[in-house]
């Protein structure tokens, strides 16, 4: 933290969405964080490069590593969810690559909810799988699933903490129970609540993936993801084995990363290894863009829950509709954990089921005319998908029903427009035929 502060007020969430990590640029007064587009560093001297390749001292080599206007974006996240470090890369997939990449050896396996993001299901069954690490499905909205999961050679569980696209609050503190029982990091994916309406950490979350192509940006220009170490694994005295960690490591004079570096042990690790050897980037730019969009996190939050709740009460009014499933409404099964999880508010993405199936929703995405049809979420705009038709069309009918994109569901991400400019051109659609 940059700014000035009386040793005992911690900063509040909107100051540390403009401040944290950012200060006047030292050699120009730029009071913006600039982008530093540029793929090197000179080195002072010899000595300087030598302790810099050694991870004795901490500085910029090659941006492939790390690059200041990324760095900023890492202090930012961080501060947020409250980490002890964080790590931004090239997108939320990129994220859950390198996390895996750090945790996992080949024959290992990890438990994950079911109710994920259709590109999730398809990386952990598919790419994953290439890499020889298994994913173990368990049902988010039972806890217990997960613990029936675990074996001798589960390395981690991951969940979202709202699922996309179900609209499903998870319970957090159930399914870190499972995680502590079993002596493995829980990694939640936070993009759907953003830290701003839920902080993992604070429910038992260890590390915290992002999409920041959503909500944190905000704005739908730029694609990155981000790996927050929660710092609260205890990597040394863990029963499990973590090489990465724990061992020493061969390209670094044989450190070992949990002995050394502590508490931010695993986000070091994901960068000096994980991002080093498989190379996902962000670009400087991308990173000031999403920057930018996180000085408005609160806000924008804060307006999207409001509008969410608007449509969604006036869907689940209209004849057409045959559920709403958004946690935000008083009639919801998931609406007393949401005040739990997230109680500023259930999100903006929430589906509901037409009742006319499979071509009301092909209807309904053709006749949207303020309203985006597009696969993307988070964006000020509003935006709409039928899963069914786009992208859960990969996967199989149990496995489309199992995440909640069944044929008559659609999708909406609400975004900040006039909440009745929104409204009017959900009935517009709903009542062309
Ligand atoms: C979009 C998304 C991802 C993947 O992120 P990309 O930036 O598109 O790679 C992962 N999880 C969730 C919940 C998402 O919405």
């Amino acid at each position: 933290m940059s700014i000035d502060k009386p040793a005992d007020r911690e900063p509040g969430f909107s100051t540390l969405a403009i401040h944290a990590g950012a200060a006047p640029d030292p050699s120009t007064g730029a009071r913006v964080t600039p982008v530093y587009q540029t793929t090197s560093y000179v080195f002072n001297n010899v000595d300087h490069a030598a302790a810099l390749f050694n991870l004795e001292v901490f500085g910029n080599i090659y941006s492939r590593i790390g690059n200041p206007t990324q760095a900023v974006l890492e202090q930012r996240v961080a501060a947020l969810e409250g980490g002890t470090a964080a790590l931004a890369v090239a997108s939320g997939h990129a994220a859950q690559a390198v996390v895996f990449q750090t945790l996992m050896q080949p024959g290992d396996e990890f438990v994950a909810g079911r109710q994920l993001y259709g590109g999730s299901v398809n990386q952990f069954n598919h790419a994953f799988k290439t890499f020889d690490w298994k994913v173990v499905w368990a049902d988010s909205t039972k806890p217990e699933t997960f613990l029936e999961a675990i074996s001798p050679k589960t390395k981690a569980i991951f969940c979202e903490s709202i699922a996309n696209p179900g609209g499903i609050v998870v319970d957090l503190p159930a399914i870190s129970a499972v995680a502590k029982q079993a002596g493995v990091p829980l990694i939640v994916d936070n993009t759907l609540a953003t830290p701003y309406l839920c902080r993992p950490k604070d429910f038992g979350a260890d590390i915290v993936v992002h999409s920041l192509t959503k909500f944190m940006g905000g704005h739908g220009n730029s694609i990155g993801g981000a790996i927050v170490d929660c710092g609260s694994y205890d990597w040394l005295s863990a029963k499990k084995n973590y090489p990465a960690l724990q061992d020493p490591n061969p390209s670094y004079n044989g450190i070992r990363m949990a002995e050394t570096f502590g508490n931010f042990a695993f986000a070091l690790a994901a960068r000096v290894l994980g991002l080093r050897d498989l190379g996902p980037a962000i670009s400087p730019f991308n990173a000031f863009l999403i920057l930018t969009g996180i000085e408005t996190l609160p806000l924008r939050m804060a307006k999207h829950c409001e509008n969410a709740l608007a449509v969604a009460s006036h869907l689940a009014g209209h004849p057409r509709v045959a559920w709403v499933n958004y946690a935000g409404l008083p009639s919801n099964p998931y609406h007393a954990l949401a005040n739990k999880i997230c109680p500023r508010g259930a999100g903006s993405v929430f589906t509901f089921g037409l009742k006319g199936g499979y071509e009301a929703g092909v209807q309904l995405v053709s006749n949207v005319q303020l309203i985006s049809h597009l696969a993307n979420i988070g964006d000020v705009r509003s935006l709409i998908i039928h899963p069914a038709s786009t992208t859960h069309r990969q996967l199989t009918d149990e496995q489309r029903a199992a995440a909640g994109a069944g044929d008559d569901v659609v999708r909406l991400s609400v975004g900040l427009e006039d909440v009745d400019d929104i409204v009017a051109d959900l009935d517009q659609a709903l009542a062309a035929r």
